[in-house]
């Protein structure tokens, strides 16, 4: 396998394990294989992402955060899915295009870097397809720079500012430092937006923001670094207001239920009073558990 010394020891994200990974699991709960737990076309992406046939989303196991809301907890905490090799990946990739898929959507992506890099050096002359980076932020610089030619569209979360509630809810007290150095260095490789003519975007970087009931305050100061730090034509921002309360969730009290309308509202009102006006406010009717997709234990195909 091409790429392997990146797992021993592995040191691919900001939890810096330094496991080997041919020999041990780290943080992430991964090896040197891919874990993917669903490969299908997905709609419930940002319209400008989802098109007319659907994302081509790749949703893989594992996770280097440890989100007490997670919604995707049964592939990042419980380990759904199937191993496989980076070549199967490639095929995977082949496979969704060929149904359709508007993009590549790369679903939690960091700790399977390597593998991903590999399976895009088989395939990615025959995609012809939009890449997509779909991860939580928690990324380092260094291995934002390794997808330089491999990936078109970074879709970054970024959920919170403040250490103290990164690291109550997701373990992570360096999230920020951590996340705005990634989209640093995704801004740079990625450059400003571009978009085809039926509005679907080619390349650029789309900044996520799931708004967290009972903290409106967090997400204003994420709206106030993003318009304070970055020139606002240079990427798209996107405020979920899709948070339905799952996992350890119902163990916090105050992220124990949805959002409020006011919530959202205020969210919105605020961004566009910060001149964030390139983007997309998630209606408040998307919190549901409709829009968690299932997932499998064998692949469906
Ligand atoms: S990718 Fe996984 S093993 Fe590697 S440093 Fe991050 S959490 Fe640890």
């Amino acid at each position: 396998m091409k790429n392997q010394n990146l797992f021993s020891p592995c040191k691919l994200c900001p939890r810096n394990c330094g496991a080997d990974r041919k020999y041990k699991k780290g943080f992430c709960r991964s090896g040197i294989y891919p874990i993917v737990a669903r490969a299908d076309l997905h709609m419930w992406e940002e319209p400008c992402i989802t098109g007319k046939n659907g994302s081509g989303a790749v949703f893989f196991s594992g996770c280097n955060l440890g989100c007490v809301f997670c919604q995707n907890y049964q592939i990042s905490h419980n380990g759904t899915g199937e191993e496989i090799t980076d070549r199967k990946l490639a095929d995977i990739f082949l496979m969704l295009k060929e149904k359709g898929a508007e993009n590549i959507n790369l679903v939690n992506p960091v700790h399977f870097t390597p593998n991903i890099i590999n399976a895009l050096d088989i395939v990615k002359d025959k995609l012809g397809i939009p890449v997509i980076w779909n991860s939580g932020g928690y990324e380092k610089k260094e291995t934002i720079r390794l997808l330089s030619g491999y990936i078109d569209i970074f879709l970054p979360d970024l959920k919170y500012i403040t250490p103290e509630l990164s690291e109550k809810y997701s373990g992570a007290r360096d999230y920020f430092k951590a996340a705005s150095e990634a989209i640093d260095e995704m801004l740079a490789l990625a450059g400003y937006p571009v978009f085809d003519n039926e509005g679907k975007m080619i390349k650029g970087v789309l900044v996520r923001h799931l708004i967290l009931p009972s903290h409106l305050r967090e997400t204003k100061l994420i709206i106030d670094y993003l318009s304070n730090t970055y020139d606002k034509s240079k990427f798209w921002i996107s405020l979920m207001s899709q948070y339905v309360p799952f996992y350890k969730a119902f163990d916090y009290p105050e992220i124990s239920r949805k959002l409020t309308t006011l919530e959202s509202q205020r969210a919105a009102e605020y961004a566009g009073e910060k001149g964030l006006i390139h983007g997309f406010c998630q209606d408040i009717s998307a919190a549901g558990d409709k829009y968690v997709p299932e997932f499998f234990n064998k692949l469906p195909f």
